[in-house]
């Protein structure tokens, strides 16, 4: 059977190491879901371990044809659960209507809006194991303070557990991306909401990231109604703040205006 021949532009590198594979699918923990989604299966190391998983609904979505036409002859029993197709422009919820789980390896260039992407759908997908650049975990796990706390830390800390499980050395790739890997495993929390405007939320740490430098005082400026009570906030960066923090400070400040990016499923 001929290889895919890997495609730069599709962030296309290919997981050789067997016990790796087996490890990532192995963390799947199926507490509260019991069907998956992989994004990106490419030429199948991943996707040997989860077709074989019993009493799994497995589902899988590459955009490279060349890719699914290699994993149909590779896995024929696959043909009807995968999706020739984006993930970005993909409907998660019409994919699966249930809580379910997704595993990849993910392409590196687009890993960022892969994760924008399931937070829009973050009441159905209740885990996400996967491998990223060491450097998008080490932003996405990384606490208030430190320089790599961002957005998508605040994100993604608001609504899933997240830890590092491993990193991968690039030499178990063909070809060997530039870059150490990380494999990551979210995990949906107990809070069904955060118990503030979400897409507020949303609004509220992006402006205020947006304008990283300034204290929250001037990079709020338009969303204030009253500031008094987040007086102890107010004189700080965004980089200082938790998310209960920025829950905080959403509950005080006037909706001007949703996004609803990421609100909407
Ligand atoms: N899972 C395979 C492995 O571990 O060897 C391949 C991983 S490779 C890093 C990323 C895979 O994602 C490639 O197969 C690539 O074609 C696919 N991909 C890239 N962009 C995609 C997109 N927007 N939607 C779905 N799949 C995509």
């Amino acid at each position: 059977m001929n290889s895919v021949t890997p495609k730069k532009s599709l962030g296309q590198h290919f997981l050789t190491d067997q016990n790796i594979a087996r490890k990532i699918v192995g963390s799947l923990t199926f507490q509260d879901y019991s069907a998956v989604l992989e994004i990106g299966p490419g030429m199948g190391i991943l996707t040997g371990y989860l077709s074989a998983l019993k009493n799994r609904e497995i589902k899988y979505i590459e955009i490279d044809p060349y890719a699914v036409d290699y994993l149909v002859k590779k896995f024929p029993e696959i043909q009807n659960k995968i999706i020739t197709g984006d993930i970005l422009k993909a409907r998660l919820n019409e994919i699966y209507t249930f809580p379910f789980a997704i595993i990849g390896n993910l392409p590196y260039n687009i890993s960022s809006q892969i994760f924008f992407k399931i937070l829009t759908c973050r009441n159905l997908v209740r885990e996400v194991v996967c491998m990223v650049q060491k450097e998008v975990a080490d932003r996405i796990i990384s606490p208030p303070g430190s320089r790599d706390y961002g957005i998508l830390s605040v994100f993604l800390q608001a609504f899933y557990r997240i830890e590092r499980l491993f990193n991968v050395n690039p030499k178990v790739f063909i070809p060997p991306p530039n870059v150490i890997s990380s494999v990551i495993r979210l995990k949906r929390n107990e809070d069904e909401t955060l118990g503030c405007d979400e897409s507020l939320f949303f609004r509220v740490v992006k402006t205020a990231f947006n304008q990283r430098r300034k204290i929250l005082s001037n990079s709020l400026k338009s969303l204030v109604v009253n500031n008094n009570r987040v007086g102890d906030l107010w004189h700080c960066r965004p980089e200082q703040l938790g998310v209960q923090d920025f829950i905080r400070l959403t509950s005080v400040l006037k909706n001007s205006g949703h996004d609803r990016n990421i609100s909407d499923c």
